[in-house]
């Protein structure tokens, strides 16, 4: 039978190592990443032989202190997170405490720190193995620095797989590059041989960053390019996206960052893709730098061991706002000089729109509702009237009808139980929405309000056909759709009191569900049933108190029995009476 051993520790980095250290461009990767998550704002990194000689990168970030140098170098020392919560919203960009132990595992590793306040910093030297770990004093200023030799000299097999020193140089090259383009406020400076590659001041005027993205991605792209700056409640989206013009025939200019972080998200690339349809060919590929801030809450980044891929809690959310920005910043650019809303600060602006003219009637976008403003207007707009919508006090009318009582809470999704001074109540939930949502319809001129994010979805045939059928209904009672080629709906507006509501779902569903020739009153009906069937679950206090009001004020008795059963003490004790 085989022994099982345990690993040691340094075989056990070694391994670990093949996971994050592939080559001398992800040692830079790892530390320049311990740099930003110090704080620094300046770097500077010096490369001997495509890095597989030497490198040695110095930082004026925080430093690390005596006591803590020893853990920092080994496996699951991190300063980042302490407990699984924090994984939940990471603001750092590491976390995972692997990649110096996994460095010091398969190189030669001098780590120098000082913190602010002592006297001096402290060096520790660690050569294949964390183990034999020695602090000596050093004088060194506020930051740390690290110097890696001989990359791989125990691990011959993994020494094999590096390539020449020009295309090891390249990946530095690449890594450095996307590190200036995620912080402007860093001054960096790279030196490969001793000779300067780079040296880039801090960035913090908008001539600046206009310069450095001339530097880091072509004077070509930066004079094709648009500078946009889009909000959305916590979501922002900036950046610079080439002119269709300034196609690429590879993806090679495509720089996202998640909050600082850069990575390569297929739902993002296909929002931007999609955004550039119209007007780019098939085997074009668009060239940007996009920076999208959201609250680290909402995204997921412990997905890969290198972290360049995220998860998003509302992906949907993510990429129509993603695709409308970008849609509108490429359609609507001739008004920019004139608005020029402080939110967005354009960089360089075409005259003429560049797609409308270009764009078959069938695509173009249904606009009757709204006059073509600029992108990021629409969307402070749509912002500004959604939060006012939410915050609009609904007056409550009392009246001695059945009384409803007061939440309690939901019961397995479609049922809400009430409580008042004698008795218990059950809401059914869909049958409610379902009787609310007709009455508003029922209405003549609805209100009708913008979605915070315009919700897209591809129909087949049929739906697809029911759908534009009863376009110009669904119009005239405040659902107001866009038709885009390739069988996509948006939906832009609804009335006022669909909210909270799977939109993707209902539009979806409806497009099923509605028949080419149905009347007028089975319309709203089964609009109402379909919307009733996709509310959210009723999780805020607030909204259920609000649902109960709105009940409250607009059934009859009648209405009120249809959806509303009561508990009250007499039933109570006849439950018991046989007990
Ligand atoms: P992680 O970044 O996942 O925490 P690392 O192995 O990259 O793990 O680094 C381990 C710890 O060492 C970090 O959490 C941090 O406390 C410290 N550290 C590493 N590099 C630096 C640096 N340049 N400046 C300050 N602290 C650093
Ligand atoms: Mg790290």
């Amino acid at each position: 039978m085989m022994k099982i051993n345990i690993l040691d520790p340094l075989v056990a980095n070694q391994i670990a190592a093949g996971e994050v250290i592939e080559r001398p461009a992800s040692i830079i990767k790892e530390c320049l990443e311990n740099s930003l998550d110090a704080g620094a704002t300046q770097l500077s990194i010096d490369v001997a032989q495509g890095g597989m000689q030497s490198i040695c990168i110095f930082d004026n970030g925080h430093g690390i202190a005596r006591i803590d140098l020893p853990n920092a170098v080994k496996r699951h020392g991190t300063s980042k997170i302490v407990n699984t919560d924090d994984l939940s919203a990471i603001a750092s960009l590491g976390f995972r405490g692997e990649a110096l132990a996994s460095i010091c595992a398969v190189a030669r590793v001098t780590l120098a720190s000082a913190i602010q306040d002592e006297p001096h910093g402290w060096q520790l030297i660690a050569e294949g193995t964390a183990l034999k770990i020695n602090e000596t004093p050093v004088a060194h200023p506020v930051g740390t620095s690290i110097t890696i030799r001989d990359l791989f000299f125990n691990t011959p097999a993994r020494r094999r797989f590096l390539r020449t020193e020009k295309t090891e140089f390249s990946h530095i090259e690449e890594v450095v590059k996307r590190i200036a383009l995620s912080r402007f406020n860093l001054a960096i400076k790279l030196t490969h041989n001793q000779r300067q590659i780079y040296q880039l001041p801090a960035a913090t005027t908008d001539i600046l960053q206009d310069k450095r993205i001339s530097q880091l991605c072509s004077k070509e792209f930066i004079q094709h390019a648009l500078k946009i700056s889009m909000r959305a409640t916590d979501l922002h989206l900036w950046g610079w996206i080439g002119e269709p013009t300034f196609s690429r025939a590879q993806a090679d200019m495509q720089y996202l960052y998640i909050n600082g972080r850069m990575v390569r998200d297929k739902l993002i690339t296909h929002a931007i893709r999609q955004a550039y349809e119209h007007a780019l060919g098939r085997e074009n590929y668009p060239a940007y730098v996009l920076y999208l801030d959201c609250d680290p809450k909402n995204v997921d980044v412990n997905v890969h061991p290198t972290k360049h891929e995220v998860r998003f809690h509302e992906s949907r959310l993510i990429h129509d706002f993603v695709f409308v920005s970008l849609k509108k910043a490429l359609t609507e650019t001739s008004l920019q000089e004139n608005i020029e809303p402080e939110i967005f600060k354009p960089g360089i602006c075409k005259k003429e729109p560049l797609l409308d003219a270009a764009m078959p009637d069938q695509y173009k976008i249904h606009n009757s509702y709204s006059k073509p403003i600029t992108s990021s207007l629409v969307i402070a707009e749509q912002a500004e009237i959604y939060s006012r919508l939410q915050s609009d006090p609904e007056e409550v009318v009392m009246t001695d009808k059945l009384f409803l009582g007061e939440p309690l809470t939901v019961l397995a999704e479609n049922f809400l139980l009430t409580k008042s001074m004698q008795s218990l109540g059950i809401v059914h939930l869909t049958k409610a929405y379902a009787l609310l949502f007709q009455k508003a319809l029922s209405k003549p001129n609805p209100i009708s309000k913008p979605l915070l994010f315009p919700i897209t979805v591809i129909l087949t045939d049929k739906p697809l056909a029911n759908i534009s059928n009863n376009f110009q209904r669904l119009i005239d009672l405040g659902f107001i759709l866009e038709l885009l080629g390739q069988r996509q709906v948006v939906l832009r507006q609804t009335p006022n009191i669909f909210e909270k509501i799977d939109y993707a779902k209902f539009i979806t569903e409806l497009a099923a569900q509605i028949d080419v020739d149905i009347e007028p009153e089975k319309l709203t009906q089964q609009i109402a049933q379909v919307a009733a069937s996709c509310v959210r679950s009723l999780e805020s206090k607030a909204n259920q108190e609000k649902l109960l009001q709105s009940m409250q004020q607009q059934f009859s008795e009648a209405e009120l029995r249809r959806c509303f059963q009561i508990l009250g003490v007499e039933s109570l004790v006849r439950m018991f009476a046989h007990a």
